[in-house]
C-alpha cells in the first residue's frame, strides 16, 4: 500500500504540493487526473524519492519513506536514512516515464536485463531467462535482439514495463505512459498495462486516457494546484462533483 499524509512540496518560492492525502491499496489502480502543472509528476517522485519532500510523510508497503522516527527528548524526531537504505526501499517500486528512456546502444533484452544484473547482482543466466519472461509477458518474446531505434514507440513503451517489472516492484508508477506516442500505439501500451493490473500490481498511473481510467482504476484522483480536489471510484468521471473537474473533463473528454 502507499499512504500520503499532508504531503507539501515547494520549489524555492514554487508550493507545488500543498498538502497531499492519498491511500492506495494493494493490489489496485490509482488514475491521477489534472491540468498541467497541478503537481501529478511531482508527487510521482516524491513517492519514488527522485525528490525530497517538504513536509508530509510517505508510507510504502507500511514503512516510512526516506527517515526513520525516533524518540527524542522532546517527542519524535525523523532521522534522514542512509543512501543504502533509500536505495534499498527505492527498489520496491517500478517507474515508467512519458518517454521511453531505454538505453539506446542496448537491445531490448539487455535494456531489461540492465538493472537485474548490475543493480541487484542477479547472476546473468538467470537474468537473462526472467528478461525473456519479462518480454514474452508485454509481447515481445520476438524482439529481444532489437535495439530501440529499430522499434516503434509503443514497443518501446513496452520494454520499459518490462524492464521494470523484472526488478519484482510490489508498486508499479506510470507518468503519462502513452502521451508521447502516436495514437495508433496507444492501444497496445494500455493492454499491456491492464494485464498488469489484472496479475495484481498495485499502480499509480497519471494519465489523460479517460476510457483506460474509467475501466481498469479503482481509485480516481484529480488533482489542481497541489491539491487533491476530488477523489472516488470511476463513476466520478462521469459524475464530478467540483466545477474544476467538471471544466477539467470537459477539455480532455
Ligand atoms: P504535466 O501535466 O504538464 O506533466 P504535472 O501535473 O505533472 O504537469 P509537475 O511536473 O508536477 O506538474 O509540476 C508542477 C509544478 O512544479 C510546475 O509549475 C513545475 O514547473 C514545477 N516544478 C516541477 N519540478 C520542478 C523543479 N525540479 N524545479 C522547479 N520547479 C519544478
Ligand atoms: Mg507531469
Amino acid at each position: 500500500a502507499i499512504v500520503v499524509q499532508g504531503v507539501h512540496k515547494a520549489f524555492g518560492n514554487l508550493h507545488v504540493l500543498r498538502g497531499i492525502n492519498l491511500e492506495v491499496e494493494p493490489g489496485t489502480v490509482t488514475a491521477i487526473l489534472g491540468p498541467s502543472g497541478s503537481g501529478k509528476s511531482t508527487l510521482l517522485r516524491l513517492i519514488n524519492q527522485l525528490e525530497e519532500r517538504t513536509a508530509g510523510d510517505i508510507y510504502v508497503g507500511g514503512e516510512l519513506t526516506g527517515y526513520k522516527r525516533l524518540e527524542g527528548a522532546n517527542g519524535p524526531v525523523l532521522q534522514r536514512l542512509d543512501e543504502k537504505a533509500i536505495a534499498q526501499q527505492r527498489s520496491k517500486i517500478g517507474m515508467v516515464f512519458q518517454r521511453f528512456n531505454l538505453f539506446p546502444h542496448m537491445t531490448a533484452l539487455a535494456n531489461v536485463m540492465e538493472a537485474p544484473v548490475h543493480v541487484a547482482r542477479v547472476p546473468k543466466a538467470r537474468a537473462q531467462e526472467e528478461a525473456v519472461k519479462q518480454l514474452d509477458r508485454v509481447g515481445l518474446g520476438d524482439r529481444l535482439d532489437y535495439y530501440p531505434s529499430q522499434l516503434s514507440g509503443g514497443q518501446q513503451q513496452r520494454v520499459a514495463i518490462a524492464r521494470a517489472l523484472a526488478m519484482h516492484p510490489q508498486i508499479m508508477l506510470f507518468d503519462e505512459p502513452t502521451s508521447a506516442l502516436d495514437p495508433e500505439l496507444v492501444g497496445e501500451v494500455l493492454g499491456v498495462m491492464k494485464q498488469v493490473a489484472a496479475q495484481g500490481m498495485t499502480m499509480v498511473v497519471v494519465t489523460h486516457e479517460m476510457g483506460f481510467a474509467r475501466e481498469v482504476a479503482n481509485q480516481i484522483v484529480f488533482m489542481d494546484e497541489g491539491l487533491v480536489v476530488e477523489q472516488g471510484g470511476p463513476e466520478i468521471i462521469d459524475h464530478p462533483h467540483s466545477p474544476r473537474f467538471q471544466a477539467f473533463l470537459q477539455t480532455v473528454l
